[in-house]
């Protein structure tokens, strides 16, 4: 019998979000919080002619892709570090600061890959609870001990769309000790519109401890591709780099992610469109007696408790996938409208 590390058998395994077909054969996927779009003409193009030369191992250092990221956001190339999406970069980094011994914060319920990334690098987690669904930043400074070595802040967070805002945040990263890294996951960051959540770079600039991570999956559409990366000083971008997996960004998805900067402009006007449907979809559940925190992602959450599992099977008969946490709530990303209005009567008729 092979031996494997005792911390697998207390690790749960990542559960993707599902799909589901209703009996008349409709399906709306609002499990993963992918774009609703197909990608753009230009992006498949790109991704064609790539596949060309896929004989060939794609560029280990992601160089046009890396330089196209810095001249985007105004930093250093250096500062620039890749992954197989952002999870990836989590994964790298956490390989990066943890080993046993070493704490890892974070707020509790968020991204439910922190867990599983932290204790696989030997760190030990500290879940913070979400006070009124948002991260409580104070009982976050206050559970930093001499062990952290990283605190990651969902903004906004997964699942409940709630964020954080400037001031608390810069109280926050005020009270945390120089030497540990603080990395805002900013994954949802196209979809915010609430001015006063600030763009993590800005904390990031005048502080070495703090970096910034974002994702193609979402607003860039690029889900199935996996291209992720992080804005940090260069011994975190460093060590980012260091952790890279050889050639885990690959060929098509450079090249995909390149066009999607090129077509900027043309996919955040797709974000808006989400936007406007994430209002109408929050509007239609509060009119329907729903209570739904405010969000500034690309989904909704709702605090169904018991009734978790049971609405996740009701929404099923709609064709709509859902992703439920059993025993405490659901999290339905905006999708397009038809798949919105599914959403909508399903959530109407369980209330009935
Ligand atoms: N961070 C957060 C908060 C997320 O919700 C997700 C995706 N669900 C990720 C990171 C990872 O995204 P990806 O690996 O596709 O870039």
């Amino acid at each position: 019998m092979p031996r494997f590390r005792m911390i697998l058998d207390t690790m749960p395994a990542y559960k993707p979000g599902k799909s589901v077909v209703s009996p008349e054969g409709r399906s709306y996927k609002l499990s993963s919080n992918e774009s609703p779009y197909d990608p753009l003409p230009s992006v498949v193009e790109a991704i064609a002619r790539a596949a060309a030369g896929v004989n060939r191992y794609p560029d280990p250092a992601s160089v046009r892709l890396t330089e196209a990221l810095a001249a985007r956001h105004g930093v250093p190339v250096e500062h620039v570090a890749l992954g197989g999406g952002s999870v990836a970069v989590a994964q790298q980094l956490l390989e990066a600061v943890g080993e046993p011994g070493t704490d890892v914060v974070y707020a509790w319920r968020s991204f439910e890959a922190y867990p599983t990334l932290a204790a696989l690098s030997g760190a030990t987690s500290i879940r913070v609870p979400l006070k009124d669904e948002t991260h409580d930043l104070d009982a976050m400074a206050e559970a930093v001990t001499a062990n952290t070595r990283l605190i990651f802040v969902c903004n906004p967070n997964n699942p409940t769309g709630t964020v954080n805002r400037t001031a608390e945040l810069r109280r926050f990263l005020d009270r945390v000790p120089e030497n540990v890294l603080v990395v805002l996951d900013e994954a949802y960051r196209e979809y915010v519109r609430d001015a006063d959540v600030p763009d993590g770079l800005t904390f990031y600039r005048d502080r070495p401890n703090v970096a910034v991570m974002r994702t193609f999956s979402k607003a860039y559409g690029l889900a199935g591709l996996r291209v992720g990366y992080l804005i940090g000083h260069t011994p975190v971008s460093s060590a980012v780099r260091k952790t890279l997996l050889p050639f885990a960004v690959n060929h098509l998805a450079q090249a995909a992610a390149l066009a999607s900067l090129e077509a900027e402009e043309e996919l955040l006007d797709r974000v808006e469109t989400v936007v406007k449907e994430r209002t109408r979809v929050a509007e239609g559940l509060i009119a329907q007696g729903w209570t739904v925190p405010p969000t500034e992602a690309n989904f909704v959450w709702l605090r169904l408790g018991e009734r978790t599992m049971e609405f996740a099977d009701h929404c099923a008969l709609w064709g709509v996938a859902v992703r439920p946490f059993a025993g405490e709530g659901a999290r339905v990303s905006i999708g397009d409208p038809e798949a919105n209005d599914a959403f909508l009567e399903a959530a109407e008729a369980f209330r009935s």
